[in-house]
């Protein structure tokens, strides 16, 4: 036997008893007379003690002789603390050892196995399975599986199944690159791995299977921008004989069940925003809306003055950031370099304080005066003591310009609280996106999803106003999940197709299988699918995904633990038919 008790659950009263414990040693002091060592597990820490006068010289000795994170097994009686630790729950306590062994042996760890660590975030990846012990990193896993069993009950007893899918497949266009899988039994032919489940998701309900998820592994060979990860998980869901509607009432539920069961957080219903209101409002089809500072549109107010920056903007747009009229003019310099750096991009910022005495004072009074100012309060909602911070040029990037901005300054007045849940849906996406790459447009969700009834025929004449049967849910200014309802005629699939720029043969070779099952009786679906890290990222009141991963991958996709990918040796190449270029 190893334990009949762990090393979190010693308590006063269990002083008398006599207990085996197993774990690993945190820390030892060493007073020569006296050891004190702390031995740890994943529930807890208990302190050992080992003393001149009850403990065997032998064994004191042996006690010496310990390592950090060595493995140990003890025998003892748990006795009364002379002094005691009210900040540990065994504080009262300590295990008197009667008997040692050590179970293993460690080397010095590269890094402090504490909660606060001396080691940086490379070397902590490269011993992860070091940093697993450390409670931050512990207990962010163990939130993730209460999170992922809440997600599983929720979705059970609502009568949804758990279905696995493949990975090993064909390209499935979620929008980025694909990992490929060679083939060994089929030469020069290739897997794909699956960016989402969604045509297979698509087939179950062609299948009859009604309702049905999956707590699954997507692959998605982008590049990595800041806290995404090429594989991630997602709670993929699809439901047939549903309509939108009863497609955001089944996961508001769902979101709702987990901020109540995970945060003990009441929402009542979500707010609902057309895609339009939120890039008008925000600028941002994502908005974060724990705080106000909505976007005011100024060109009315400010293009009839001899001021041609704006005059000759498509559109003027700015944000009353609350309090801010006090900012020195070092600080609005800095805020200034701030929008144009090139992750913002913008030209400059007009900037008008709306003092507390009613004045206003600008950056631009030489055009403005104290009336037009006024009005441009009116508009942005600015209060005496705000500030008016203004951006003008094309309406898309000014937009995203200025989000980009209200974002920043809402973190740096605290507005962005880890301990408040701000939930929306954003509805009615358009279906296609001008690719300016491609000179193409593209799917927003995917070829799958339906346009709005009745649209279908603009998507000759004006193919970039068609509104899509597409929804997003959006928690605290991220999408934490996304779906549509889907197309599930041949007919209609392969308009789309066309209009994505598939030629009938690609479209064919590509999803025959889809349009073929269209044509033995598919019912109408639509579905959903949750970014799990991101969820228990934003429950976790943590901004990092990384965080939540057990054994996640560097910026540069690479796993350094196990320092993957890696190359190939010629016997395994050949055994694939490959041959490399480099
Ligand atoms: N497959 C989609 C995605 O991964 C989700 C969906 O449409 O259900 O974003």
């Amino acid at each position: 036997m190893f334990r009949n008790h762990t090393c979190g659950a010693l308590r006063a009263s269990d002083i008398g008893k006599e207990v085996t414990l197993s774990g690993w040693v945190q820390k030892l002091r060493d007073k020569g007379f006296v050891v004190w060592v702390d031995l740890r597990d994943r529930y807890g820490i208990v302190q050992l003690v080992f003393d001149e006068e009850r403990t065997p010289a032998e064994l004191l000795e042996k006690a010496k002789h310990l390592g950090r994170e060595f493995v140990l097994k003890v025998h003892g009686k748990v006795i009364e603390r002379t002094s005691k630790n009210p900040n540990l729950p065994t504080g009262d306590i300590e295990v008197l050892v009667s008997e040692m062994e050590i179970l293993n042996k460690a080397l010095v760890p590269p890094f402090t196995i504490e909660d606060q660590t001396d080691g940086g975030e490379d070397l902590r990846m490269k011993y992860r399975y070091l940093d697993i012990r450390r409670n931050p990193v512990k207990n962010n896993l163990i939130f993730r599986h209460k999170v992922t069993m809440e997600v599983r009950n929720y979705l059970s007893e609502h009568g949804f199944i758990e279905v696995e899918t493949p990975y090993l497949i064909k390209s499935t266009p979620e929008g980025a690159r694909d990992f490929v899988v060679p083939s060994r039994m089929n030469e020069g032919q290739f897997y794909a791995l699956p960016q989402s489940p969604q045509t297979f998701k698509q087939l179950l309900m062609v299948g009859g299977m009604d309702r049905y998820f999956q707590i699954v592994k997507c692959f998605r060979d982008e590049d990595l921008r800041a806290d995404r990860q090429p594989e991630f998980t997602q709670i993929d869901c699809e439901m047939a004989f549903v309509t939108q509607e009863d497609i955001l009432q089944a996961f508001e539920g769902l979101t709702r069940h987990l901020l109540k069961t995970i945060k003990n957080v009441e929402v009542p219903s979500f707010p609902r925003m057309t895609y339009d209101d939120a890039m008008r409002k925000y600028g941002n089809d994502k908005p974060d809306i724990r705080f106000g500072m909505e976007f005011g549109e100024l060109n009315k107010v400010a293009q009839h003055k001899d001021f041609n920056v704006f005059n000759s903007a498509e559109l003027v747009v700015g944000i009353a950031v609350p309090g801010a009229a006090t900012y020195t003019r070092k600080e609005i310099d800095a805020l200034i370099d701030w929008v144009k750096r090139p992750q913002v991009g913008a030209k400059g910022m007009v900037y008008v304080k709306c003092n507390e005495d009613g004045s206003y004072k600008s950056s631009v009074d030489k055009f403005y005066d104290q009336e037009d100012l006024a009005a441009w309060a009116q508009v942005t909602g600015a209060k005496p003591g705000d500030l008016i911070c203004v951006l003008s040029g094309d309406a898309h990037t000014t937009r995203t310009q200025l989000s980009a901005l209200r974002m920043e300054l809402a973190g740096r007045l605290g507005l962005r609280k880890a301990d408040e849940f701000a939930p929306l849906w954003v509805v009615d996406f358009p279906l296609l996106e001008w690719d300016e790459e491609s000179g193409k447009y593209h799917a927003m969700h995917h070829p799958f999803t339906s346009p709005k009834p009745g649209q279908l025929e603009l998507l000759d004449s004006d193919p970039g106003a068609v509104k899509a049967n597409a929804y997003d849910l959006v928690l605290n200014g991220n999408e934490i999940g996304g779906g549509s309802i889907r197309i599930h005629d041949k007919a209609t699939q392969e308009i789309m197709f066309r209009h994505l720029g598939f030629s009938p043969e690609e479209a064919r070779a590509q999803f025959g299988f889809l349009m073929d099952a269209f044509q033995y009786g598919a019912p109408p679906h639509g579905g959903i699918a949750f970014g799990l890290d991101r969820l228990v990222a934003i429950l976790g009141g943590q901004e990092t995904i990384r965080d939540f991963i057990a054994f996640p991958k560097n910026n540069s996709g690479r796993d350094v633990m196990i320092d993957a990918p890696a190359k190939l040796d010629d016997a395994q190449l050949a055994e694939l038919h490959l041959k490399l270029d480099t």
